[in-house]
């Protein structure tokens, strides 16, 4: 049997580029059929991310043309990260392999081909990792950059340069589905899944049309989001910092007292420095190990699975009978 794929396509304002990139899709899922690669039940699952122009009415209109096309709304616009997980939820039940890609016509269609077949090959995820950034600014390049580098400094592991590309199976979707958190960054947390995964590598072009959604106060708030939703590392860096400070404050505190002794100081001037350096270690200190308490429920409030299992020596039916 061949496997059904779900492209899983967020939109979000685009009715500019949706008219010239849906028949890429819809040309790339059917190359994937006639090479005897997926089952032509495949479609292409547009997420409408609550839009304000027209591309909710384009995505009905195309359904009504051809099969092949899907689409969901939501109720509002949520941002990329929900849109495309609200897709994949959708998609996990109908197919065997989903592809999310932005609707834009930025990240090279044909490298589904090679995902396919890496998905072929025995792999459960297939990242699609951008080789090149020729087209982007030097700013957004720049920016870009330093956001994968501090994200792995951080703690949260994600693949340079990929971004939300990917072939995902449903089996990998049925387990992340148990990943409850509402605070989410999909591609630090694919990798915590587990299971088979590769990398293909393709260039990325520039927008076919519109405009970029990701100005740098939402790449910021990303970069946050990604940080604070898979790593408690900058609470202990508080924690560290306090340490620091204290052992600081203590060096000052002999030294107030000795300056006192020794020297001649403005009255009170002694007391006062100790008691601002004492007071100001001892709240970082303070601040530092609630923070790793509030760190530690914040993790439990994920309710994340504690452990996946990828393969059995039984088969569960058999065993169960
Ligand atoms: N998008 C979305 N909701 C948003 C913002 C963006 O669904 O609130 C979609 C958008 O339609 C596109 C993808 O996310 O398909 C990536 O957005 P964009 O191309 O603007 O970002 P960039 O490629 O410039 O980082
Ligand atoms: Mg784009």
């Amino acid at each position: 049997m061949l496997p059904v794929l779900y492209m899983v396509i967020p939109c979000y304002n685009e009715q500019e580029v949706l008219p010239i990139t849906c028949d890429l899709f819809l040309n790339e899922l059917k190359k994937l059929v006639a090479n005897g690669k997926i089952s032509n039940k495949s479609r292409i699952l547009f997420v409408n991310d609550g839009s304000k122009d027209y591309t909710w009415k384009i995505i009905c209109d195309l359904s009504k043309k051809d099969e092949h096309y899907i689409g969901i709304c939501q109720s509002r616009n949520r941002g990329h990260q929900n849109a495309v997980l609200a897709g994949l939820m959708e998609a996990k039940d109908k197919c065997d392999i989903t592809i999310s890609i932005d609707c834009d016509g930025q990240d090279d269609i044909n490298a589904m081909d090679d995902m396919v077949d890496e998905y072929l090959n025995g792999c459960e995820i297939v990242y699609g990792v951008r080789s090149k950034r020729d087209t982007d600014t030097w700013f957004k390049r720049w920016t870009a950059e330093s956001f994968y580098k501090l994200l792995n400094k951080m703690g949260a592991e994600v693949v340079f340069n990929h971004a939300d590309y990917r072939l995902v199976s449903a089996r990998v979707l049925k387990e992340f589905a148990n990943f409850e958190e509402v605070n989410i960054f999909l591609r630090g947390m694919f990798p915590l899944v587990g299971f088979k995964s590769t990398s293909v590598y393709y260039e990325r072009a520039e927008r076919i049309a519109g405009e970029s959604h990701y100005p740098l106060k939402k790449m910021l708030a990303l970069a946050f989001d990604g940080i604070t939703s898979l790593s408690v590392k900058p609470i202990r860096i508080i924690t560290g910092f306090g340490s620091f400070v204290s052992v600081f404050s203590f060096i000052g505190i002999i030294w107030a007292i000795l300056t006192h002794i020794f020297t001649n100081t403005v009255p009170g001037w002694a007391s006062t420095t100790c008691i601002v350096c004492f007071v100001g270690g001892i709240q970082l200190i303070s601040l530092g190990i609630i923070g790793e308490y509030i760190g530690k429920i914040y993790m439990e409030t994920k309710k994340r699975p504690r452990y996946i299992i990828s393969e059995k020596t039984f088969d569960d039916e058999q065993e169960n009978k």
